[in-house]
């Protein structure tokens, strides 16, 4: 348990899912993480939500989100955020559906670069024509899809964001700060402008998928190396493998690092509503948690 968890925080970090791709157990694998009954080695996609006192904001939407999300008792959605589009983050998105019943019927807002919108379109293009758009609601997901770019800060739900470039082996991903907290999964690479904006950090969650180096991901010792140099108050690893049993990791992780697991909430400081948007747009679609 954390110490930055007080009782009811405003502000809660959920991780519905830290797994790597797979998720672990992985299907046929019998080594002794994926045998575990140990909850904390039961690791579903990755995906994480941010409670605030606004609405529920969602990042990436995992194959397991409905589970994810039902077993939270999250209650609704209110914004999704993409750090890239691949299956593990995405495929879930179907589910979203009822997101907008929620929200008065009106579309969900959906952050995410071009390239993801491509994928979103290309993917769930049955949410996108003509004649689904006739459909009670709840038959398609509704979306409103804006694009962002790295390192131009944007408005969710009356919070300010600051997306971030991450390399991802080949792959070009977004990380996200929020106030003092950034989450930066699918990472193997920060460049030094990223570096520069997750300095100062209560919260950081970064991606470690296994012991060895890996092409498109930190292995444990480059991601304990980032936070060495950031030195954020406290440390969660994601995205990980079947390569890390729980409590076995655990006991060799320095004091401000913790391995996340499926459900662990994390409450810290928030952020301070986008003034600037409030004053000329005020959030009138806040919706009650
Ligand atoms: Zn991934
Ligand atoms: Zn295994
Ligand atoms: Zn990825």
């Amino acid at each position: 348990m954390t110490e930055l968890t007080p009782a009811c925080p405003e502000f809660e970090l959920i991780f519905l899912g830290c797994g790597t791709s797979t998720g672990v157990p992985m299907i046929g694998c019998d080594c002794v993480v994926c045998q575990s009954e140990d909850p904390r080695n039961q690791r579903t996609r990755p995906s994480v939500l941010l409670r605030t006192p606004r609405g529920n904001i969602l990042i990436d939407t995992s194959p397991e989100m409905r589970l994810q999300l039902l077993r939270e008792k999250a209650g609704p959605v209110h914004a999704i955020l993409y750090t890239h589009g691949h299956a593990d983050h995405l495929f879930g998105l179907d589910d979203s559906r009822l997101f907008a019943r929620a929200l008065g019927g009106k579309p969900v807002p959906v952050y995410c670069e071009t390239e993801v919108e491509t994928l979103i379109r290309t993917v769930f293009s049955y949410a996108f024509v003509e004649e689904t758009k006739r459909f009670p609601s709840g038959g398609v997901p509704r979306l409103t899809l804006t694009n962002i770019e790295p390192f131009k800060p944007f408005d969710v739900i009356g919070y300010e964001v600051i997306p971030m470039r991450l390399d991802h082996g080949k792959f070009k991903v977004l990380g996200f700060r929020f106030g003092d907290l950034a989450y930066c999964t699918d990472v193997s690479r920060i460049p030094d402008e990223s570096f520069a904006l997750l300095q100062g950090l209560e919260v950081l969650v970064i991606d470690a998928l296994r012991f060895e180096k890996h092409p498109t991901h930190f292995s444990l010792a480059e991601a304990l190396a980032v936070i060495e140099k950031l030195q954020p108050r406290q440390a969660f690893l994601t995205h990980m493998s079947h390569s890390f049993d729980y409590h076995a990791v655990s006991a060799n992780l320095p004091p401000n690092v913790q391995m996340a697991y499926d459900g662990l909430r994390v409450g810290w400081s928030g952020i301070q509503p986008n003034l600037i948007v409030s004053l000329d747009n005020p959030v009138s679609d806040v919706v009650n948690l």
